[in-house]
């Protein structure tokens, strides 16, 4: 029961932090277009009203709203809504990860000493590295790099905290982030731009497995091409489905690892 509460908790957190990180992703366009910034109150980008509190309630706000500004009426983006999601989704993951291995009889207290909490901790604060680093990228197609290297940090904290062989982390790291800068090396920056890269290092940290990190390449692209490639679009922005990819295959591990071993 005392899990149920907790995980609770964590995808509410999550939906928040998903809120945070596509404001704060707003928040560092506007700095670099030299605009000012609207102050700590979240306002309508389009009118400029401030939010009351219940305006502001990740997901549910939206949904009353129907993704729509309450004043002038101005649609909010759809980002607003899948980083919200995507926050509560991830986070939901990641909690869970933990509290489903822990046996049922154990008290709160004991709880969270048998729980890895940096390493769950660790994964959570460089979860709402990659949802800003998707939200900004899916807009503008580029990524700021102080939150790349954000991202990068806390998940080699993660890394340090749970991994099970270091080669097999050193090699998912370098399958994944090795690949996107051939790519991003031979074509010129016209196929992946510079970030992507950078962005694998982190995603490639948190699978910290190479067998993961080809499941990530493979699954990204796939997604990757059935949302593009019907828009024709030259250069893609690859950030969201390399961080979507991500969340599948992070909540998916366990049956992903087991049903590889016995094919290898
Ligand atoms: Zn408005």
């Amino acid at each position: 029961m005392f899990e149920i509460c907790v995980l609770i908790f964590v995808i509410i957190l999550g939906a928040v932090m998903g809120s945070f990180a596509c404001c704060q992703a707003w928040r560092i366009r506007l700095k670099e277009e030299g605009k000012k910034d609207p102050g700590k109150r979240s306002v309508c980008i389009a009118c400029g009203k401030k939010l009351k509190w219940f305006e502001n309630i990740p997901i549910l706000s939206w949904l009353i709203q129907k993704g729509k500004c309450r004043k002038c009426g101005t649609a909010i983006g759809r980002a607003e809504i899948l980083a919200e999601i995507l926050g509560a989704v991830s986070f939901g993951v990641i909690g869970w990860n933990y509290l489903c291995v822990i046996p049922e009889e154990v008290g709160p207290l004991e709880m969270l000493a048998t729980i890895n909490l940096p390493a769950m901790v660790a994964a959570m604060a460089a979860m709402v590295g990659l949802i800003l680093l998707a939200v900004y990228d899916g807009k503008w197609g580029e990524m700021p790099v102080s939150i790349l290297i954000y991202t990068v940090v806390m998940s080699g904290v993660y890394a340090a905290f749970d991994f099970t062989e270091i080669w097999s982390l050193v090699g998912g790291v370098a399958i994944l982030s090795g690949t996107y800068y051939l790519l991003y090396f031979l074509s010129k920056e016209k196929l992946v731009g510079g970030g992507d890269w950078i962005l694998c290092l982190a995603i490639g940290f948190l699978l910290a497995d190479w067998r993961l990190a080809l499941v990530e390449l493979c699954l990204s692209n796939l997604l990757g091409s059935i949302v593009m490639l019907p828009k024709r679009k030259k250069k893609m922005a690859f950030g969201p489905f390399l961080v979507v990819a991500f969340v599948i295959i992070f909540a998916t591990k366990g049956w992903l690892l087991s049903t590889l071993a016995m094919e290898l």
